[in-house]
């Protein structure tokens, strides 16, 4: 049976990722709907190239342009705009699986909405999980939503975890084991980073990823952020959980078992495997991936993370242990914090300032309803801009 997909946020580097996939298995899958926030050319492209039913930008003008280039290309492709029309795309009937791959909390609405429908979701979302994790999970489990992680860490142990996930001490799992490649400044002296230009903030070594998510892994917020998504998707209690700094990135996580196994999941650094494994499921399809050559990899080392180098990840440490709706803070104070960096308007530097001066001011709002959510990480947003503000 061929299986039709959509693709939210489809012209970023996963959602690139997910049509390069597709394109290898045409009698698997079909596209029904694409969406795209501000790149409209590349989203024509990909439309003409997959015909979906659907295509959804951000506003009224961009869905226009789009229209007057798909019409002269003779491409039936409906377009739409807007919050709504991706939470349309997210839950038609037409749909069986949908992959999240918008970057930040503007995911959140559409990825729930999807849950709420009982959809298979393959979650490259994370901040979804960060924000909403305890509505999420539950709104999954009660509708009968099948959540795969295609995030690289959770993907592996997902795929190193016993079958029944649900309780993970009675499998005899002791713990579970991020790795963190430490990103480009792993060890560029401490002195030089009020200096780290946004450049080589997203220069990562390992990985071809979105911006903010390489701002993220330049200042291990990422691997905080994963915590909290391992957290969630695992059921695996906070003291459950390891971070290992491991700067080749070809174990992408771990599985501690009580008798002393360790299993792990490894492979060339691509976000093409994990996708193509949530796609494949049950069966292993073909990635397009290099394979891992053995011969060629020098060694693989393994060391523990420094804090004073890398503060964001403590600050997400605790913020996972305080619970409730401190993650969902935690991450509007970050987005907001890397926007203004990628922006020229802070220092690398005032990053982890950001998210703690905003921690620490009284927001509240219900962690349980979306509107409740949304109402903190707005809060949230206020707060850690006018931070911005002060130290700019
Ligand atoms: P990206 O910046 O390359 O792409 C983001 C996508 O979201 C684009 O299609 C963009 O148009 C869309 N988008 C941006 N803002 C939006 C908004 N306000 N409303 C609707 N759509 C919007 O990001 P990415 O690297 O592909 O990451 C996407 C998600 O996947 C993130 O949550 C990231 O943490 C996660 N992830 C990425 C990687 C990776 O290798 N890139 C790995 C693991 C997890
Ligand atoms: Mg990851």
């Amino acid at each position: 049976m061929t299986q039709s997909l959509t693709i939210l946020g489809s012209t970023g580097s996963i959602g690139s990722s997910t049509l390069d996939v597709v394109a290898r298995h045409p009698e698997r899958f079909r596209i029904f709907a694409l969406s795209g926030h501000r790149q409209t050319d590349k989203l024509a492209e990909q439309c003409l190239s997959f015909r979906p039913q659907y295509a959804v930008t951000a506003d009224a003008a961009q869905a226009a342009e789009l229209r007057t280039h798909l019409a002269a290309a003779g491409c039936p492709t409906e377009v739409l705009h807007g919050a709504q029309a991706l939470i349309d795309i997210a839950t038609a009937p037409e749909t069986h699986g949908v992959m999240a791959a918008i970057v930040g909390a503007a995911g959140l609405p559409p990825t729930l909405a999807a849950a709420r429908a009982g959809k298979t979701i393959y979650l490259a979302n994370k901040e979804t999980l960060v924000v909403s994790g305890s509505l999420f999970m539950q709104t999954a489990e009660q509708a009968g939503a099948h959540i795969l992680p295609v995030d690289s860490e959770h993907n592996a142990i997902y795929q190193v975890l016993p079958p029944n996930k649900g309780y993970l001490k009675h499998n005899g799992v002791e713990s579970i084991i991020l790795t963190a490649s430490g990103g480009p400044f792993l060890h560029t002296n401490l002195a030089h980073f009020p200096a780290i230009t946004p450049a080589q903030a997203v220069k990562h070594p390992n990985w071809q990823m979105g911006r903010k998510i390489s701002v993220d892994s330049a200042t291990m917020m990422n691997k905080g952020l994963e915590l909290i998504e391992a957290h969630w998707l695992f059921g695996c209690p906070p003291e459950k959980l390891e971070t290992v700094i491991h700067p080749q990135s070809v174990v992408h996580s771990m599985v501690r078992y009580t008798d002393g196994s360790v299993l792990a999941q490894l492979g060339t650094p691509d976000m093409r495997t994990p996708i193509a494994y949530c796609l494949g499921l049950p069966e292993r399809i073909a990635s397009g991936t290099a394979p891992l050559d053995f011969a060629s990899l020098a060694a693989l080392t393994f060391e523990a993370p420094d804090y004073r180098r890398f503060p964001c990840l403590e600050l997400a440490y605790q913020a996972m242990q305080a619970g409730g709706g401190v993650p969902c803070v935690l991450n509007a104070a970050n987005e907001i914090a890397v926007a203004a960096f990628l922006d020229g308007r802070i220092r690398f530097t005032d990053i982890a300032p950001v998210v703690r001066h905003t921690l620490e001011q009284d927001i509240s709002g219900s962690h349980q309803s979306l509107e409740g959510l949304l109402a903190r990480d707005a809060a949230a947003r206020r707060a850690a801009t006018d931070y911005v503000e002060r130290l700019g």
